[in-house]
């Protein structure tokens, strides 16, 4: 019984009110034994006083045992009022109680159930949200169905990205390994002649498979936010410089100019130095492998208020405007054959753009179409000894 009271909040519902309504009956009942006979010899008296009788009085014969008739009748009539009064009280706390727990159990048994639902992976599932949304806020039931409904949306949309992503590396995964497969097949049936060529073609898928398994895991890192960043102030020149000298002898092979302006004077800003070079190594190597040889990229730092933003411009391919938003949405590549042949697997701007925003900062790319280039910009939070730097 106690379990089964435990389990049903209509039912303890109920039982608030009746305690309520036990506890003012006895209280009423008490108070009305304790002031009643004194309150009525009062009266009584009064009454005599103005009708100048002596003998409605409480005081002699008769009249007293008239006076206790009256009492005794007096009193039964209070007592029935309060039994009327219980009975009514103990009808409407029913009544309210089963309104009340209809209220508040009926949405609240919905949500168990939806949840239920979600659990087992139906997460399109959503819950009525009661209450007049256009008239201001729900109460605190609506509030929490919007939650709930809030978070099974989030939940839907992180099920249907994971769904996407297992799609997409199944995808990315397929190219090379059925390249492998197929020249090992030739390999065994001697149809493809075991030449260091061949070797050559069948270690390229490989390294290719390993950069793609390296860069998921550091997409995965990036995007759990699993490392914490080693936050400096860092002079933008020397991000610049940095990046620069790592890639000027592959600049140089492939006879591509790379130029760099930062201007002095520039405001520091608090970086995870290792975190922004990846970025520019990233920005500099995609513009170094879009851009023909004989062709320029220019890295330029300048500062807008609060802002510095370091741009990495080049003169090659160029991107058509209806591919610019999707850059940064990992996979996603302009041009699947010369990405791939170039062993890009299309996940270094998403992994450049949440380094980017974990500092605070913005990620973007312009071109005018394309052969007419492309530029690549960030921009970054300048230090500023009044600003806590961007939290970690
Ligand atoms: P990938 O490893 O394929 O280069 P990224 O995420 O670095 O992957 O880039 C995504 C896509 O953006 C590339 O496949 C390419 O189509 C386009 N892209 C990136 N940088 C440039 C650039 N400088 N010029 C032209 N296209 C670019």
């Amino acid at each position: 019984m106690l379990g089964w009271i435990r389990r049903h909040l209509g039912v303890k519902l109920f039982l608030s009110y009746l305690v309520v309504i036990v506890v003012g009956t006895v209280v009423l009942a008490g108070a009305a034994e304790l002031a009643i006979p004194r309150s009525f010899n009062r009266h009584m008296a009064a009454m005599a006083a103005m009708m100048g009788d002596a003998s409605m009085g409480m005081g002699t014969g008769s009249s007293q045992e008239l006076g206790m008739d009256l009492f005794a009748n007096f009193r039964r009539a209070v007592n029935e009022a309060l039994s009327l009064a219980a009975v009514s009280a103990f009808l409407a706390a029913a009544l309210v109680s089963a309104f009340v727990s209809r209220q508040v159990v009926a949405p609240i048994r919905e949500m168990r159930a939806a949840s239920q639902r979600i659990a087992a992976g139906h997460f399109q599932e959503r819950v009525r949200v009661g209450g007049d949304l256009s008239r201001g806020d729900p109460d605190e039931l609506g509030q929490l169905a919007l939650s709930f409904n809030r978070m099974a949306a989030q939940l839907e949309q992180v099920e249907s990205m994971r769904q996407q992503l297992i799609g997409d590396v199944a995808h990315e995964l397929r190219t090379p390994l059925t390249a492998i497969k197929g020249s090992m097949e030739g390999l065994i049936d001697g149809v493809l002649p075991p030449t260091p060529e061949t070797f050559q073609d069948i270690y390229q898928e490989a390294d290719r498979l390993q950069r793609l398994v390296r860069d998921l895991q550091e997409l995965s890192r990036v995007e759990a936010g699993a490392d914490e960043l080693d936050l400096r102030p860092v002079q933008v020149s020397e991000l610049v410089e940095g990046a620069v000298s790592r890639l000027q002898l592959q600049y140089n092979e492939k006879g591509v100019r790379l130029e760099a302006a930062t201007p002095a004077g520039l405001s520091p800003v608090s970086v995870d130095e290792d975190r922004i070079g990846q970025v520019l190594l990233n920005l500099l190597g995609n513009a170094l492998q879009y851009t023909p040889a004989g062709g320029t990229v220019q890295i330029s730092a300048t500062q807008d208020q609060n802002e510095i933003r370091l741009s990495v411009s080049d003169t090659g391919v160029g991107i058509p405007v209806e591919h610019l938003p999707h850059l940064f949405t990992r996979f996603y590549r302009v041009d699947k054959s010369r990405s791939r042949a170039g062993g890009g697997s299309g996940i270094g701007l998403t992994i450049a753009k949440h380094l980017v925003e974990a500092h605070d900062g913005r990620i973007w790319a312009e071109s005018l179409g394309r052969g007419q280039g492309s530029t690549f910009s960030l921009a970054l939070p300048v230090l500023d000894d009044e600003h806590e730097p961007p939290a970690t």
